[in-house]
């Protein structure tokens, strides 16, 4: 074919991108195009941590495309109607994009089919390792990392030298963050965009794999690999990590990480439901009302050291580490008796990486409601603390009034 759009979306990178390889194998001319979307940028999704980080992230797909002869079509507006304009505009044949797995990223490609009517929308697996519905729904997590381990994979596409780029068409602007989301971004929040996510990427993976297991549970060290939000945004494919990391040592264990990325990714795709509706219900359970409690939860400032210094990071940082995502979304469940909605709504209005389905999926595990098979599992702070904190430099950190 002689034109065809690759639609942008949360795989905002040129390495190991299925959608774009495809793209260019099938037409003679591409248009990169990402639709700043109004509905999304309207809604409680958009949050300054992570509208800074797209941002970040496109200029910086810009750049890539730039260097290979492209440029990053940028349009504001509703997605489905700006690609129909485009379409008509460029005389495009079809438009690739990467399958999502929410229930907004299923709508856009339900109103883009439509949208195209006889042209094609060819969907490509670009955001999991494994398809998310490559495999059957699994509710538990131990009998689907057996599966999917044994799963087969696709290849992992390098990226391309150069894209041939339609002429005429107008590359618009990338605005500034502060142009679409109210509110500043926190002030250590990390970098956006692929240069950043491979630098991050080889040089962790250089010092740290190798002991991904024994200390990524170190809360004082605070050497997980950062890579969250990358993943998210599709700035590194889940597919190529998986691919450099799986023989070396400590890759396996990191890989287990993102096979449970791909787990609560298949969980969604079969109950999008997840953001309001418990996965599992358990009875008649009923949560407590108390603003109040909620209010010190969110600011840090319950009184137990341990949960408050998680609390501080995710408002100092944008993210929080693992182990106290756990603990501090268990005191608000188990301990408060407060709703994991209100929990996850608060975490996704900070976390850089925040994402509906590793977000939502670990709060109703941590609820009870989620797919944990002991669902009446408890993290006591105290406990946590000393295990995992045990100098308490963790605390001291975010605490500073307690050194
Ligand atoms: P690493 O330890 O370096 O792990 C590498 C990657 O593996 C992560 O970036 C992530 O993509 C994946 N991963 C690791 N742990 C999990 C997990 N439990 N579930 C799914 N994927 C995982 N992760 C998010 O990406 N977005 C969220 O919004 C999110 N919300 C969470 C909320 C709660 C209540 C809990 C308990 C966990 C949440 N997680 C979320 C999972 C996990 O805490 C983060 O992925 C991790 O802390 C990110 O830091 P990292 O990249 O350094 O992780």
């Amino acid at each position: 074919m002689d034109t065809a759009i690759v639609l942008f979306t949360s795989d905002l990178r040129v390495h190991d991108h299925p959608a774009l390889r495809e793209a260019l194998r099938r037409a003679r001319d591409l248009v990169p195009l990402f639709v700043l979307d109004q509905a999304i940028l309207r809604s409680w999704f958009a949050t300054p941590n992570r509208v800074g980080f797209l941002v970040e992230a496109l200029r910086d797909l810009r750049d890539n495309l730039r260097s290979r002869g492209a440029d990053l079509v940028v349009r504001r507006g509703d997605t489905a109607r700006e690609v129909g304009k485009l379409v008509q505009g460029v005389g495009a044949e079809a438009v690739f994009v990467s399958g999502g797995v929410t229930r907004t990223a299923r709508d856009r490609e339900e109103r883009l089919a439509a949208t195209l009517g006889r042209r094609s929308l060819v969907v490509c697996d670009g955001t999991t390792i494994v398809a998310p519905d490559a495999l059957k729904t699994y509710k538990v997590f131990t009998p689907y990392w057996n599966a999917w381990r044994e799963a087969p994979r696709r290849p992992v596409e390098r990226a391309p030298a150069t894209v041939r780029h339609a002429t005429g068409v107008d590359p618009g602007e990338i605005p500034d963050a502060a142009v679409l989301v109210d509110g500043r971004p926190a002030p250590e929040v990390i970098p956006g965009g692929e240069t950043e996510a491979r630098r991050r990427f080889n040089s962790w993976g250089r010092g740290m794999l190798g002991r991904y297991d024994e200390i990524h549970d170190d809360l004082a060290a605070d050497d997980t690999s950062k890579l969250g939000a990358a993943l998210h945004f599709g700035c590194l494919s889940a597919r190529e990590v998986e691919e450099r990391f799986i023989d070396r040592p400590g890759g396996e264990a990191f890989v287990r990480q993102l096979c449970w990325r791909d787990f609560h990714h298949q969980t969604v795709r079969a109950f999008p439901s997840i953001t309001t509706q418990d996965y599992r219900p358990r009875g008649r359970r009923r949560w407590r009302d108390d603003p109040e409690a909620l209010e010190a939860w969110k600011a840090g400032r319950t009184g137990l050291p341990i949960v408050d210094a998680g609390m501080r990071q995710l408002l100092a940082t944008g993210w929080m580490h693992n182990r106290a995502r756990m603990i501090t979304a268990s005191f608000l469940c188990r301990h408060l008796g407060v709703d994991w909605r209100c929990g996850g709504r608060h975490f996704m209005d900070h976390l850089v990486d925040g994402d509906i389905a590793n977000n939502y999926a670990n709060w109703q595990w941590i609820a009870g409601t989620g797919n944990d098979t002991r669902p009446n599992r408890t993290f006591n702070p105290v406990r946590q603390a000393k295990r995992f904190d045990p100098s308490g430099e963790y605390v001291r950190r975010y605490l500073p009034e307690l050194t």
